[in-house]
């Protein structure tokens, strides 16, 4: 969160902003701005959920010895894209309503450039496939049997598409009624979004994730759209999502924080916006849960949900520590 030294100075800035008009917002907030600034606190870096803080340990290790922000966010996720038992993220995420688990992911560095895949199946580390695809084509975006042609071709193994023990177990269950509404809890919504400040003053940013459990086959949500599941912007911040992909998408989520960033907003403040927006644009909201994270280029952070429950790891030189974000609808 900021300081409350620079949010008095901005509180005054945006005042003296008032009176001239708001073209000066954007010139304020702008590179010079942020790039002059002593008071930076870097590196840093903040990712959803409980699983965030094994992801963020893996991060770390890379921020803390000087490594780039780029490489902490892909190897940070890779580490919840490992774990099988995470029902969520990986192949060990829940199916579709036809017992497919496929997976999206995005990564975006601070120089702009960035790149996705959806509806991969079969293939463990979508979020490398994503930085290959930004890497090495001239596209952002590869889907489905393309994205894992691509990513054999470039060496990734295919797995086995059986489901995990444990996802064969909730499909199974799923199955006796096959109702399908996404539940405004924290279970069906755990994608990993991570977002860094490294020691060179660069952000970066990633999200993956299998989607929401039970999905219609084929649906693809905010998670691997760069602007909704995750946007970075090196002049002034970067942003994540997590929640029901679909009341993201409607609002351009991630890419609103980072702009509402720009105009002036704190992180928080920011975050805190795009959930009112969010809840201004989808008529459904009391039955979802959403959840914003962002970090500017100062390394002031901020979160903000939709309900309760939505929480975040962050690392920096003081330690890995698991934060509640406040929340819109008490
Ligand atoms: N945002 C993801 C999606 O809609 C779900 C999640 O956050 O778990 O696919």
């Amino acid at each position: 969160m900021g300081t409350r030294r620079s949010f008095i100075k901005k509180s005054t800035l945006l005042s003296a902003l008032a009176l001239t008009g708001l073209p000066e917002i954007t010139k304020a907030f702008s590179k010079e701005n942020f790039s002059g600034a002593d008071d930076v606190r870097k590196p840093v870096v903040i990712s959803t959920w409980n699983h965030g803080l094994a992801a963020n340990d893996a991060a770390w290790k890379i921020l803390s010895s000087n490594g780039v922000a780029l490489d902490a966010v892909e190897k940070g996720v890779m580490v919840t894209e490992d774990d099988l038992t995470n029902l969520s993220v990986g192949l060990g995420g829940l199916p579709d309503r036809d017992g497919n688990v496929t997976l999206d992911a995005c990564i975006m560095d601070e120089k702009g450039r960035c790149g996705g895949v959806a509806f991969l199946q079969r293939i463990k580390h979508p979020i490398s496939v994503a930085r290959m695809v930004m890497e090495k084509t001239p596209h952002v975006l590869i889907v489905g049997s393309g994205a894992q042609k691509f990513a054999l071709d470039n060496g990734f193994k295919l797995e086995s598409k059986k489901l995990t023990p444990e996802a064969e177990k909730a499909y199974k269950e799923w199955l006796k009624t096959s109702q399908y509404k996404p539940v405004a809890n924290i279970e069906n919504h755990d994608t990993i979004g991570m977002v860094a400040l490294d020691a060179h003053g660069n952000l970066s940013g990633s999200c993956t994730t299998s989607g929401l459990a039970y999905k219609m086959n084929g649906r693809v949500g905010d998670s691997p759209i760069i602007g909704a599941g995750m946007y970075v912007d090196n002049e002034i911040g970067a942003a994540c999502a997590t929640g029901v992909g679909e009341t993201v998408l409607r609002i351009c989520g991630s890419y609103l924080v980072v702009e509402l960033m720009r105009q002036g907003a704190s992180p928080a403040d920011a975050c805190k916006k795009a959930v009112e927006r969010l809840i201004s644009k989808n008529p459904n909201y009391k039955d979802v849960q959403v959840g914003f994270l962002a970090l500017n280029k100062k390394g002031e952070h901020g979160a903000y949900a939709l309900q309760k429950g939505f929480n975040y790891a962050l690392a920096d030189n003081t330690g890995n520590k698991l934060f509640d974000a406040d929340y819109s609808l008490k």
